[in-house]
């Protein structure tokens, strides 16, 4: 799976990732178009990264590429930014979506939110926003 990734270095103003550790990996796969996820010896597929199996305690669980794809598990409407730099951006929709390999993360959805329903199909696309990460966002299939 390769999404597109649009460089948005220039105009984006919020949060940008930091990555570090277990999520140096994670970033690094973003900036190809690829969203990872971690997949244990034991089973468990976890999101967001994290140095340990959130099941069963080993660490340094492998990555695995996802295909992008998912649904709306559930969503919010912001009209109240929850950072200054999506000010100008309200209303703006965040999302918790279940990717089809299962785990769930959240992240932007780029989308009227009149459009949007829970259950509804979701992939993924970047916003490359600094030159170390580019931000997972979803767009109505
Ligand atoms: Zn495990």
């Amino acid at each position: 799976m390769s999404a597109p990734v649009e460089d948005r270095r220039e105009s984006w103003d919020g949060p940008v990732p930091v990555p570090t550790g277990a999520t140096v990996p994670f970033w690094a796969a973003t900036l190809e178009g690829t969203l990872r996820y971690q997949a244990c010896d034991c089973g468990n597929r976890q999101l967001y990264p994290r140095a340990v199996c959130t099941d069963c305690g080993a660490e340094d669980p492998p990555f695995e590429d996802s295909e992008g794809v998912g649904t709306i598990y559930t969503y919010t409407v912001c009209h109240v930014p929850g950072e200054p730099g999506f000010a100008d951006r309200t209303p703006y929709v965040v999302g918790a979506i279940e990717l089809d390999e299962g785990p769930r993360l959240l992240a932007l959805l780029d989308a009227d939110p009149d459009d949007l329903e829970i259950g509804a199909a979701v992939s993924v696309t970047f916003w490359r926003v600094s030159d170390e990460a580019a931000m997972p966002v979803f767009v109505p299939e």
